[in-house]
C-alpha cells in the first residue's frame, strides 16, 4: 500500500477509500495505491490522522467488508424476492386521484406501472 501525492486541477467530490465520506478533491490528491495501481483518493481528514489511523480505518473496513462478503454469500444462497409492498398500492391509489389534476401525474403513473410491469416479469412477483 502506497500514498502518493498527486498535484490536482479536478475539483470533484470524491469520496474517501479509507473513512468513506465525500469530500471536494483540492489542488492536491493524496491516491491510495496498491503495486502501482490506483485504488481510490484519500481525505485530507485522514491524510492528516496519520499511518496509524489510516491502518486502523482500513483494518475496520476490512472487518466490514468481510461480514458484508458472509451476509451476501447468504443472500445469493438463499431466493431473492422483490415484494411489491403495500406502500406502492398506496402510490398507485394517490397517482390516480392526482392525474386528472396534473398531466406529470399522468405520465408518473405510466411510468411507475411501466416500471412495475418491467419487475413483475423479470422477477416473477408474487402480489
Ligand atoms: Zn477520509
Amino acid at each position: 500500500m502506497d500514498i502518493r501525492l498527486l498535484a490536482s486541477n479536478v475539483f470533484d467530490d470524491h469520496r474517501c477509500y479509507v473513512c468513506g465520506h465525500l469530500f471536494e478533491l483540492g489542488h492536491v490528491a493524496a491516491a491510495y495505491e496498491r503495486d502501482a495501481d490506483w485504488i481510490g483518493y484519500i481525505c485530507d481528514a485522514c491524510v492528516a490522522l496519520g499511518e496509524q489511523a489510516v491502518r486502523l480505518s482500513l483494518y475496520k473496513k476490512a472487518i466490514w467488508l468481510e461480514a458484508e462478503a458472509a451476509r451476501l454469500r447468504e443472500d445469493v444462497e438463499n431466493s431473492i424476492q422483490v415484494k411489491i409492498s403495500a406502500c406502492v398500492e398506496h402510490m398507485r391509489e394517490y397517482m390516480r386521484r392526482e392525474r386528472d389534476r396534473d398531466a406529470r401525474a399522468a405520465r408518473a403513473e405510466e411510468e411507475i406501472e411501466a416500471y412495475l410491469e418491467r419487475v413483475e416479469r423479470a422477477w416473477s412477483v408474487k402480489k
